[in-house]
């Protein structure tokens, strides 16, 4: 009888304590944010900082109308831990990349160039061949009548002297002299800003990633704006990037918000989290060319509210041929551009668009891009280009 009521009373105090543990909770569930310490509706602080530094917070910015900015991505930790290495000097390792150019029109030049006798019509044959490299029609001419000057005066002869005389000319057309720097790194408390423009499907994506990742591999912070807000994709892929090299990343979190809002939280994030670099991609459809002037210049301006923007980079597929001048024309009359960045270079023969687009733009290539892998992306050479289109 006595273990009956002994039992009992141990039935009675587990029920008792039971109860007690699956009362109603009024703790948040894991993972919830806390409440608001301001006044209700005021957006949380959120993520931690990566390279970046400081967490971003939501909100509008002031008269930019409509983009509700997410707490931004949290600071990821980079995935790839290997150094990438420096920008300069990619392109010598990189010159096998080039290796269609080296059966293209350099090759074809010498061969030309070396006939004995070269008539008339050999010189015809090189004027279209220039032509056909995608060199355009005054950088074409200039470079024959010069080639052909020397020919005559110098009488040049053999294998050699020809392939000397080639590839002086070209490393002239191209520009030895031509500053080719980035100019970047952050000015005292101000990060760099570097604007990345051009048609969509061009590289411009990649590119910032590829650029990102080289600059954290050189010792710098950045941070990446997706102001790219009509593809939700090409943020996504931005942010992809960012989590691959350890770059903080500021987007919208719809569609359609509006571009220079999400730049201006960049920057102002930048500043907040004194990173060295921001770059901002930006969105480029070419439909509405009136659309697009007003929003890189609108990018640009509220950009300008917060920091300098020191490099205005345009991205142009070096494929396209004239296309890609045309399009090219259309962003300069935009935006002032500082520099190219000529992507899949390893994808053509031609490659006489590297002086076409300078003559055309009146800015430096900077940046090459040799492939689709992240360190693919190089500091432009014009000796080592020439080098590896005419052959060792
Ligand atoms: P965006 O629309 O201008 O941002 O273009 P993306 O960055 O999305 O790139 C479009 C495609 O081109 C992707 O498949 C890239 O991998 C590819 N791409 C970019 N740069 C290069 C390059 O230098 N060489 C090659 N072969 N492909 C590239």
């Amino acid at each position: 009888m006595e273990y009956l009521i002994i039992a009992i009373a141990v039935v009675i105090v587990l029920a008792v304590a039971v109860g007690f543990l699956l009362r109603p909770s009024r703790r948040r569930p894991s993972g919830a944010p806390p409440s608001p310490p301001g006044p209700a509706g005021q957006a949380d602080s959120a993520g931690t900082a990566g390279s970046a530094g400081t967490a971003g917070e939501a909100g509008t910015v002031a008269g930019l109308g409509t983009a509700t900015l997410p707490p931004a991505v949290p600071g990821p930790a980079p995935a790839e831990t290997e150094v990438p290495p420096p920008l300069a000097g990619r392109m010598a390792r990189l010159r096998g990349r080039l290796a269609r150019s080296q059966t293209g029109f350099g090759s074809v030049l010498l061969g030309l160039l070396s006939r004995p006798g070269l008539d008339e019509q050999g010189w015809e044959q090189i004027e279209d061949t220039l032509l056909a490299a995608d060199l355009g029609v005054g950088p074409a001419h200039q470079l024959m009548t010069e080639l052909r000057t020397q020919v005559k005066v110098e009488g040049v002869s053999g294998g050699d002297s020809v392939r000397a005389l080639l590839q002086s000319d070209l490393i002239e057309a191209i520009g030895a002299d031509i500053d080719r720097s980035l100019h970047l790194g952050p000015h005292g408390d101000r990060p760099a800003v570097v604007l990345v423009v051009g048609v969509n499907g061009t590289g411009k994506t990649t590119a910032c990633g590829k650029l990102a990742r080289a600059l954290i591999g050189d010792g710098q912070s950045v941070l990446l704006g997706a102001a790219d807000t009509f593809r939700a994709a090409a943020a996504d892929q931005l942010e992809t990037w960012g989590n691959r090299v350890g770059a903080r990343v500021v987007r919208a979190d719809r569609e359609d918000a509006d571009p220079a809002s999400v730049a201006f939280e960049a920057v102002a994030e930048g500043i907040d989290g004194r990173v060295d670099t921001v770059i901002v991609d930006t969105a480029g459809r070419l439909h509405t060319k009136t659309g697009l002037m007003d929003e890189l210049g609108k990018i640009k301006r509220v950009i300008e509210k917060r920091a300098t923007v020191d490099e205005v980079l345009l991205v142009l597929d070096a494929t396209t041929g004239q296309n890609g001048l045309r399009q090219a024309r259309v962003f300069a009359e935009a935006v002032d551009i500082t520099g190219i960045i000529l992507t899949k270079l390893d994808g053509t023969a031609k490659g006489g668009i590297v002086v076409a687009v300078q003559r055309e733009l009146g800015v430096p290539v900077k940046l090459v891009g040799l492939g689709e892998g992240p360190d693919d992306l190089a500091a432009f050479e014009p000796a080592t280009f020439v080098d590896a289109i005419l052959g060792d």
